[in-house]
């Protein structure tokens, strides 16, 4: 890493997901010679996949790991330069944008691509995380058409706790939410949906106590909280940890806006955010849709919008920067 110290770049992309890695195929694409800081998880929440079944393109399907490897490639392909290491200061207030890496080497650069992604939270239970990929999942989008005529657990009680409970009943047999109060925080909408599902039943005042099996998920263990009772449910195949997530958004506090949970502003239908030679794709931008399409989507955007950002401004007229496409 020392080799950049005191470098300028043109564009910098912090992450390596889907966002990230599009926005560095379509930046070297531009001839912005693009340097791409991998940051802690590289790949992305797709590293913690198995089966990517809904990405256009793949007919058979592909491994979440392998996917990103061919991302990665195809962005080294065009020229970026993509390295594992953090970006773990910045100076956003003063143009050109100060980074450090690392805690360690300081680079500067024009445009700054912001696609750090959101994880999931977990419980934190030990069974939780050595059962993750085998039958515990935090994506029913991605891995619920495993669990065809199985009985499944979503555990939450907000809008994404509905919405796989929702998408699993397409596929499983029988679909138990499990709330640790006795009302859910989801929007009333999503709530009537899930509650008028036949193939929903609600366990309410219940905790996920431990999920069952060595290899793959062999049951759960739900405490409940008003009778401090425990009981194993012995049939369930799969469970949905949906207890929201948290944008990777923490560097920006204070320097970007960004919602009450930490999704970062966008301009409109373009990715700028309210700093200019800024922008933000992906998950640390997008609350609802949280696809690896999606996220690849506004990769694409904030490459584009950057590189229009800078050609405005080497040509000295930063007020014609178009907000969209
Ligand atoms: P959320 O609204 O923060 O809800 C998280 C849920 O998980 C809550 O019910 C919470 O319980 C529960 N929970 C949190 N930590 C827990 C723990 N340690 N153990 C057990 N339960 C726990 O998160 P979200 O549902 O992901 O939604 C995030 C944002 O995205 C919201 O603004 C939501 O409206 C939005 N969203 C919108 C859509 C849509 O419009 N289609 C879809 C998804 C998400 P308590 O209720 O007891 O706190």
């Amino acid at each position: 890493m020392k080799d950049i110290e005191g470098k300028h770049f043109e564009v910098v992309v912090m992450g390596s997901g889907p966002a990230g890695l599009t926005a560095a195929i379509y930046a070297a694409r531009a001839d912005l010679k693009p340097i791409v800081f991998e940051g802690p998880e590289p790949g992305g929440q797709l590293m913690t996949t198995t089966d990517v079944e809904n990405y256009p393109g793949f007919p058979d399907g592909v491994m979440g790991p392998a996917m990103m490897d061919q991302f990665r490639k195809q962005a080294e392909r065009f020229g970026a330069d993509c390295r594992y290491g953090m970006v773990t200061e910045v100076d956003i207030d003063n143009h050109p944008f100060t980074l450090n890496i690392d805690d360690s080497v300081k680079i500067t650069t024009d445009a700054l691509i912001v696609s750090t992604g959101a994880s999931a939270k977990w419980l934190g239970i030990e069974s939780e995380t050595r059962l993750r990929g085998y039958g515990v999942s935090a994506c029913a989008t991605c891995d619920g058409a495993f669990f065809r005529d199985e009985h499944v657990i979503v555990v939450g009680g907000g809008d994404t706790a509905m919405e796989e409970a929702d998408f699993l009943t397409k596929f499983a047999s029988k679909v138990s939410v499990v709330h640790r109060r006795e009302e859910f925080r989801a929007s009333k909408a999503m709530q009537h949906r899930v509650l008028n599902n036949p193939k929903v039943e609600v366990l309410w005042n219940s905790e996920l106590n431990e999920v069952l099996g060595d290899k793959v998920v062999k049951g759960v263990k739900i405490y409940n909280n008003e009778k401090d009772e425990v009981t194993t449910l012995e049939d369930v195949t799969g469970v949905f940890i949906a207890i929201g997530h948290k944008p990777n958004t923490d560097l920006f506090k204070g320097k970007l806006e960004m919602d009450d949970v930490g999704y970062l502003e966008t301009d409109g239908k373009s990715t700028a955010t309210n700093v200019e030679g800024v922008f933000a794709c992906g998950d640390a931008m997008d609350a609802i849709y949280r696809q690896a399409i999606t996220a690849a989507g506004t990769g694409c955007k904030a490459a584009m919008d950057a590189e229009r950002w800078l050609g405005v401004r080497e040509i000295g007229d930063p007020e014609e920067v178009p907000a969209e496409g």
